[in-house]
């Protein structure tokens, strides 16, 4: 029953296979591979012998069953690619060495935790090396804190934390890696009363672009320490997370789908729900979708609501629970177990985000979805296609938490309850990739207009839901940015993140 419900999720599905068989046998590109004047190889090539010469069993080459097996090890079929090699090291020092290589060798790399952003080159590189955390997923569990390696997903982290009743401030679905999520910010079911994921990172451990180790956290490198709460990969590769736990032992949590004909008081309830969830101090959050059956044309309008402890139904969404639905499923449980079935497998699908921020108001919203409605219907031929609109909420009290914690984020949010509006687009074919992509692509800053004109849009993006064209930098207080800038230059004079690394959103110049 669970199973088949989580299939309807806006992300999630159990029903799609991992085949790709136009990229099984395809030769690794290495154009990227160059040879400088006076005969020495530099580039790719140079770094993947290297590594070959150090660390024989921790290279892929293609070719190879492994290596084909890791070039599908992402979400999005798009962001599939076939570097020169791939790197799997099992210690921070592996890392270290690595970086030393790719910088002696001038070779682009890219870097990859869970796999689950989702674009093209985001996490993946043609040609070039990638470096991969499969091989790293020690952890080590304190009495308010856990050591987290970045190979880890968050399944992984509320699994070792199960035993001793506790949780961390993670992802929403299985399989979501955590250094990626931690590093953009982080959106768990707990932000009203603990922020985002980063606000909760106590320590990073940290390879720099010269190939050193170096600790961030509040007495060591502070300015680091600041920069990595949503500044993404810009500074440096993190081998270690320090996470603050929190005793959980259960949580109370809700499915609801709802009719088309609900979709209104739909998005009032989420609307109520994010503004006036700013004085509570229950922890609670969710993930709420409309997806639309472009076979049967029918909308479904969904709500996934955790909170902590055992109130059953969970008391934090009764605004949505008085809403007729088709069917309402409520359930105490722990972070693990309810994990466990919200899979985002491999290879789901090509897919694409889109996405901006409001101050919630259920009209403007109304018609906003009205309109998605109108464009999907005109690429409804289109071979596979799954459209999805999300509403991540992000409550003034999720912003407070850096207000007040003495360390902050590079987001600067103000504390305004705000909706991320996006929009999650799969499809089958790479034929239709332009088409998709240009359509959501203009629905989405056609809608954002539309909300500077009606003053309730704002600019902040979120890179976990933006789409690869948006720069989420441009939505960060400017004097945020040129400190990020600043400590960039410090850390990382060599411009190894900037020049070499690919992938992620980058700071820009
Ligand atoms: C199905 C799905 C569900 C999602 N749900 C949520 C959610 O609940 N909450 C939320 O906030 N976001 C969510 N997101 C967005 C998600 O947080 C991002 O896609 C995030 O980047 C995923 O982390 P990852 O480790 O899997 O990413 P990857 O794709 O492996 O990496 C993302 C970026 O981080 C870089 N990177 C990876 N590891 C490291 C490292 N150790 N050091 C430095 N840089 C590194 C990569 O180079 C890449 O640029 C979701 C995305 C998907 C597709």
């Amino acid at each position: 029953m669970m199973k088949s419900l989580i299939a309807l999720l806006p992300f999630v599905s159990l029903a799609l296979g991992s085949t790709r068989p136009f990229l099984s046998h395809r030769q690794a590109n290495v154009s990227s591979t160059s040879v400088n004047p006076v005969g020495v190889e530099s580039g790719a090539r140079c770094a993947c012998k290297k590594l070959v010469t150090s660390y024989s069993d921790l290279v892929l080459l293609p070719g190879s069953a492994n290596y084909t097996a890791q070039t599908i090890y992402y979400w999005d079929v798009r962001s599939d690619m076939d570097p020169g090699c791939i790197f799997l090291p099992k210690t921070a020092d592996q890392v270290c060495n690595a970086v030393e290589i790719f910088t002696t060798c001038d070779a682009q790399f890219a870097v990859r935790g869970g796999g689950h952003m989702n674009y093209p080159g985001s996490n993946n590189i043609e040609g070039g090396v990638l470096l991969a955390f499969n091989n790293m997923n020690d952890y080590k569990v304190h009495n308010d804190t856990i050591d987290v390696s970045p190979g880890m997903t968050w399944y992984d982290v509320y699994s070792a934390l199960d035993p001793y009743g506790r949780a961390a401030i993670g992802g929403r679905l299985k399989t979501i890696g955590v250094p990626g999520l931690t590093l953009i910010g982080g959106v768990s079911y707990f932000i009203n009363k603990y922020g985002f994921a980063m606000d909760n990172v106590v320590s990073y451990d940290v390879v720099l672009g010269n190939g050193t180790q170096v600790i961030a956290n509040a007495t060591s490198h502070p300015d680091l320490f600041w920069a990595l709460k949503g500044g993404a990969n810009n500074f440096g590769i993190v081998t270690k997370f320090t996470l603050k736990t929190y005793s959980m032992p259960h949580i109370s949590t809700t499915i609801q789908e709802f009719n088309e004909s609900g979709v209104y008081d739909f998005l009032k309830a989420t609307c109520d729900w994010v503004v006036g969830d700013s004085e509570t101090t229950i922890a609670a959050g969710s993930v709420l979708d409309i997806s639309y059956n472009v076979t049967t044309g029918e909308m479904s309008p969904m709500l996934l609501g955790v909170q902590e402890g055992i109130s059953n139904p969970p008391s934090m969404f009764k605004n949505f629970t008085a809403i007729p639905g088709t069917y309402k499923i409520n359930n105490v449980t722990t972070a693990k177990q309810w994990a466990s079935n919200l899979d985002s497998p491999k290879q789901m699908f090509r897919v694409m985000f889109a996405h901006h921020s409001m101050y919630p108001d259920p009209d403007v919203l109304y018609s906003m979805y009205q309109t998605w409605k109108s464009a999907i219907d005109q690429i409804a031929d289109v071979e596979g296609l799954y459209p999805t609109m999300v509403f991540n909420i992000a409550p003034a009290s999720a912003a407070k938490v850096a207000q007040t914690n003495g360390v902050g984020n590079v987001w600067g949010l103000a504390g305004e309850p705000l909706i991320w509006w996006q929009f999650s687009t799969g499809w089958s074919n790479a034929k239709d990739d332009l088409r998709v992509e240009s359509t959501i692509r203009q629905l989405t800053e056609h809608l954002h207009g539309l909300n500077k004109a009606n003053g309730l849009a704002r600019e902040f993006v979120y890179m976990g839901d933006a789409g690869e064209w948006q720069d989420p930098f441009a939505g960060f207080p400017g004097e945020n940015v040129q400190r990020m800038r600043e400590i960039r230059a410090d850390y990382d004079p060599r411009g190894t993140f900037s020049r070499l690394n690919w992938g992620g959103f980058k700071l820009g110049f």
